[in-house]
């Protein structure tokens, strides 16, 4: 059983990703496209929200779902319905915070397929920025539940993707861009190939919170930290290297650790809960939060994360409190935002 009365933060979530798949069904058929038979399945008794089907033992099966149920996402009414979704469900279950990564070009693209050479429609963007922006204000208001955005380039794009979304989020910018990462699998990619943007991004003072030490190991996580992140997306992987989990100790670097996505996509902990480093990290003292990293395509929901880490991995509430209290210190959320909601929720 959900905990709603423990608060909870998540700082790792894939906006479109976290769509459910009742709003999916409602969305292709408002947009008249038609879905792959079985890939979603309508709501019943046992999955209130409906379910997506797809063969989680195929990497590929996974992707090919993945793209599927994002696309669906078109118009600016679709992206204001799954985020105001996502929030106003999480807010439900106790979550005070929820920041997204988004990849500000994959709005003003027709090609979703090749998003770094197609020209950009800007006023596209604007219309389903503007559609985000009201998701996130009608929810906090209707909630309290406070957002903020990590903007992401994809690793494949190299250091002209980083640049073509630093130039765009300078003409269009906009306060909820406080972040900077990168998504994709990290073999498509090393740091230092695009060395110039991370640091351009950092002197324009987004706060760098890349993926690192999931598909790929310590070594990933060891070349992050040379362009001072101050969280890291997964960095799982950092406990096969005990200078590494040292290294993060020191500099209090936070780790957003995704249960559900982990168990369901990393073979490394695909046979048992147990196999998965989160407790020997947190006891060795690392930082740590957890998310759901795409709620929607795991079916799962920040609530039932910290319900896995409480019933599954045997974490206490007092526990569960602390994840809670490190993503808030960790998030990019302003100062004076992150002092009130951590004394409301007294933590
Ligand atoms: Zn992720």
């Amino acid at each position: 059983m959900i905990d709603k009365n423990i608060p909870k933060a998540t700082l790792h979530e894939h906006l479109t990703a976290t769509i459910t798949p009742v709003r999916a069904l409602k969305i292709a058929q408002r947009n008249k496209i038609s879905v792959p038979d079985g890939l979603i399945s309508p709501p019943d008794e046992d999955n209130p929200r409906g379910s997506f089907n797809y063969d989680l033992s195929d990497i590929n099966n996974f992707f090919w779902a993945y793209d599927t149920i994002c696309n669906l996402v078109i118009n600016p009414i679709d992206y204001y319905e799954v985020l105001h979704d996502f929030l106003t469900y999480s807010a439900n279950e106790g979550a005070l915070i929820a920041e997204f990564q988004v990849s500000p070009l994959y709005y003003g693209v027709k090609d979703k397929h090749n998003i770094i050479d197609s020209p950009i429609d800007e006023e596209m963007y604007k219309d389903i920025f503007a559609a985000i922006t009201s998701a996130i204000d009608d929810a906090q208001n209707q909630t309290g539940i406070v957002s903020s955005i990590v903007a992401v380039s994809l690793r494949s794009w190299g250091n002209r993707g980083v640049m073509k979304v630093l130039d765009f989020i300078e003409k269009h910018p906009n306060p909820l861009y406080r972040g900077f990462g990168f998504v994709e699998n990290e073999s498509f990619g090393n740091f230092a190939d695009y060395e110039e943007g991370i640091y351009r991004a950092l002197k324009e003072g987004y706060r760098f919170a890349p993926h690192a030490g999931e598909q790929c190991g310590p070594q990933s996580v060891w070349d992050a930290l040379k362009y001072n992140p101050e969280r890291i997306g997964h960095g799982i992987r950092s406990i096969e290297d005990p200078m590494l989990v040292k290294e993060l100790i020191k500099r209090g670097i936070t780790l957003e650790v995704c249960l559900s996505s982990n168990h369901a996509l990393l073979p490394l902990y695909k046979d048992s809960w147990s196999s998965h480093p989160i407790r020997k990290l947190y006891d060795a003292g690392v930082k740590i939060s957890l998310a759901c990293d795409d709620a929607g395509m795991f079916g799962t929901s920040i609530g039932r994360e910290y319900e896995i880490a409480k019933s599954i991995l045997n974490f206490s509430d007092d526990d569960l409190l602390t994840f809670t209290k490190n993503a808030i210190n960790a998030s990019f959320i302003p100062e004076n935002v992150k002092d009130n909601i951590l004394k409301k929720a007294k933590l």
